[in-house]
This record gives C-alpha cells, structure tokens and sequence, in this order.
C-alpha cells in the first residue's frame, strides 16, 4: 500500500508511539487529582504544554502571556474559537476555502441572521486581502472576528498571514488562524505573527489523534462555552489526556528538529511527482502549482475523468489519496476549494488530492506515478 492521504492524517512517529507508552505505563493520570499520583500528571502535563507553546513561539509559562486549551481536534479548536470569540454581535470574516469546521459554522451563523462574510480567493487559491481590507474598512469599529486558515488542506496553498495579521491589527479585528495543515510542516512562531489565536491538531504532523490545540494571545476575552470542572481555567472542563498531550508535544518537537531537512527532502520529491504525471498525461492540471504552497501537497485535476472512479481505482492498486478534504468526503459534489478558485469543469470533476509526508520515498513516488498513469490510461474516454 502507497499512502498518499497525509493531508487527512498522517502515520504516527515510533518515537511519538514510545512517549506515550512510557506515560501510559505510569498508571492512572489525571493532573486535577490531589495526591501524588495527581500531581505527576500535572507536572508531565504542564511540561508538555509549555514544550508545545515554546516550539510554536509562545510562553505560556509567563504569567499572563498566552493560553494553551487542548481539545479533541482542529475541528474542536476551531469551534471552540468561534464560538469563544465571536460574541452574536461580532461580524464573523472567514474565507471561501476554510475547513468544513469553520465554514459550516459561518453558514449557520449566517442563516440565522448574523454578519457573515466569505472573502473570496485568486485561481492560485490565495485569499484576496483586497478583500480583507475592503471588509475590514466596511466593518470599522464592529471588531469582526476573521477566520484564516494558513494552509490549504486540499491544495496546501498558503496564505497571507502576515499580511492579514497587519491588517486586522489596524482595523482592531479578531485574527484566528486555523494553521492545521500548516503546523509542523512550515515554520511558525505564534508571537512574531501577532496573531490572536491559532489552531494545531498532531494527528497532522505524525502525533496522536483524539487531541488538538487553541493557543489564544495575552488579554484576549473569551466566553466559556462548556460547563463542568475547573480543568483548563474552565474553558475547556474535562479530564485532560496525559500521555496525548505528551504525544503532541513530541511530534511536534520531531518535526520542527527536522523541517528544513523535510522540506529540503520532500518538495523534490513532490515536484518529480508532479513532473512524472504531467509528461504522461496531457492537460494535467496542479491547481495552486504556481502560488506558494506546502511542500507536501499535490492537488491534481485530471482532464475528463471522474475522480471517484480514479479513486477507486487506485485504492484496489493500492494508492490511497482523497477526493478533497476527509471531512467532506462522501459529498458528490465536487470541491467547493477548487470551485472557489474557478477551475474549470473539465479537471474539476476529476480532481484528486495527494499528500506526501516524511516517510514517503522516492521508491514509493515512482511507483505510484506508474500506478496512477495506468489507472488514468484505463479510465480515460
Ligand atoms: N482545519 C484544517 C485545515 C484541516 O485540514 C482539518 C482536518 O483535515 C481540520 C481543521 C480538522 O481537524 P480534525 O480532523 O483534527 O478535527
């Protein structure tokens, strides 16, 4: 099996695995609980936090710096920020290509009558910050809560950040970053960005699922949204997960000790990917292929093909990829990303996400690209 579906999730690290073994192996944990056992769990649970905050730029030590709440996911991060943050009056700004977990929220709020705006992007798939701004300008004074997400899960494109960082800065906006795809794949540091909170999920970067992060700036107000214990300054009550948060903090620190090596590794090995298909089949098209992109993702739209059909196909050869984002797989429909982006209909409807990671070879790469030339050969009309 070549699994090529990193985007959605990724194959946990053995050194990730083994930290988590080792915590699990110290019995039962919960860092609320009173006696020794308890304040273990707090102690390996705090180190693990602060860990997190440091590799993402944040001290979360500093007596009122920012905060570190985990949850179960990006999706749980996410909603728990909108929610947290925007308040019914806020004006609610979120691009057209956001995840499922933002977007569909945004088109609840909307119908239920609340200010909602969906930023539009360019054909490379990057947010219009013409249109951020405009938005921003239209909305002066209502503090809108923005939601950004850094990458692109179905095509890796990045976006402007920092840009926008700047701009909601001065228009005194909410920015919340949903970094999912982008966190241990791309430097990041949460302080130099001024960003006002950011979402993370170690599933993506080779940790554990079951667990993700909302890191929010310095004196930003937040409305608890769930009742129950104190756990997490009651932000997020619950027992925390010991031995995943030390899985998270782990596979965070593997892959920044080695990004520049990954991505020095990786992009060559996308881009041969990419070159392989592209002088076997005419008209291939890689949408987001010209704009700044992950180095682990390729977002291919073969021309004529039905992409469920290709799919399947390369599942019973053995190449597992993905139709879009998993989260909305099943959907007939095709990507609303790519729609947004205006490709056209013929590459549109046969369009499939490949994403690699740091155990992807170049054995495994060749032998894919034969396995998806030949199953497009079969399919085509
Ligand atoms: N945001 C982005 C950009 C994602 O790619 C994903 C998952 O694919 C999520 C949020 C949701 O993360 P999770 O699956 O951990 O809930």
């Amino acid at each position: 099996m070549i699994y090529l579906d990193n985007n959605a999730t990724t194959r946990i690290a053995p050194a990730v695995l083994q930290a988590m073994a080792s915590v699990w192996e110290r019995g039962p944990l919960n860092p609320s609980s009173q006696h020794a056992q308890g304040r273990i769990a707090r102690s390996i649970l705090d180190q693990a936090l602060a860990q997190i905050g440091r590799l993402l730029g944040a001290d979360i030590e500093k007596p009122g710096g920012p905060q570190l709440i985990l949850t179960s996911g990006g999706t749980e991060a996410n909603q728990l920020a909108m929610c947290g943050f925007g308040d019914s009056h806020r004006p609610l700004v979120v691009s057209a290509i956001e995840h499922p977990s933002i977007l569909e929220m945004a088109k609840i709020w909307k119908a239920e009558g609340r200010e909602v705006t969906f930023l539009p992007v360019d054909k490379h798939g990057v947010v219009s910050l013409e249109s951020l701004q405009q938005t921003l300008e239209h909305r002066s004074g209502e503090s809108p809560l923005v939601c950004l997400m850094a990458a692109n899960n179905e095509t890796g494109v990045l976006q402007p950040i920092f840009k926008a960082a700047q701009l909601c800065r001065a228009a005194k906006a909410h920015l919340h970053v949903d970094a999912t795809q982008a966190i241990g794949k791309i430097p990041f540091d949460f302080t130099a960005l001024e960003i006002d909170s950011l979402v993370f999920a170690p599933h993506k970067f080779h940790g554990p699922a079951g667990i993700g992060g909302l890191l929010i700036a310095p004196h930003i107000p937040f409305k608890a949204i769930w009742r129950g214990g104190a756990q997490q300054l009651g932000m997020r009550p619950g027992t925390e997960s010991v031995p995943l948060a030390v899985g998270a903090a782990s596979a965070l620190q593997l892959a920044c000790d080695s990004l520049h090596q990954m991505q020095a590794e990786i992009q060559p090995l996308r881009d041969s990917f990419e070159q392989q298909l592209q002088n076997a089949i005419p008209g291939l098209v890689i949408h987001g292929g010209l704009a700044e992109r992950l180095a682990t993702t390729s977002c291919l739209g073969f021309p004529h093909i039905d992409r469920q059909s290709m799919l399947m196909g390369l599942d019973m050869n053995g190449v597992c990829c993905s139709s879009g984002s998993a989260c909305a797989s099943g959907s007939s429909e095709p990507s609303y990303v790519l729609q947004a982006m205006d490709v056209a209909a013929e590459t549109l409807q046969g369009s499939l996400r490949f994403g690699l990671s740091k155990f992807s070879t170049p054995v495994e790469i060749n032998d894919a690209s034969d396995r998806i030339i030949n199953c497009f050969n079969r399919l085509r009309p």
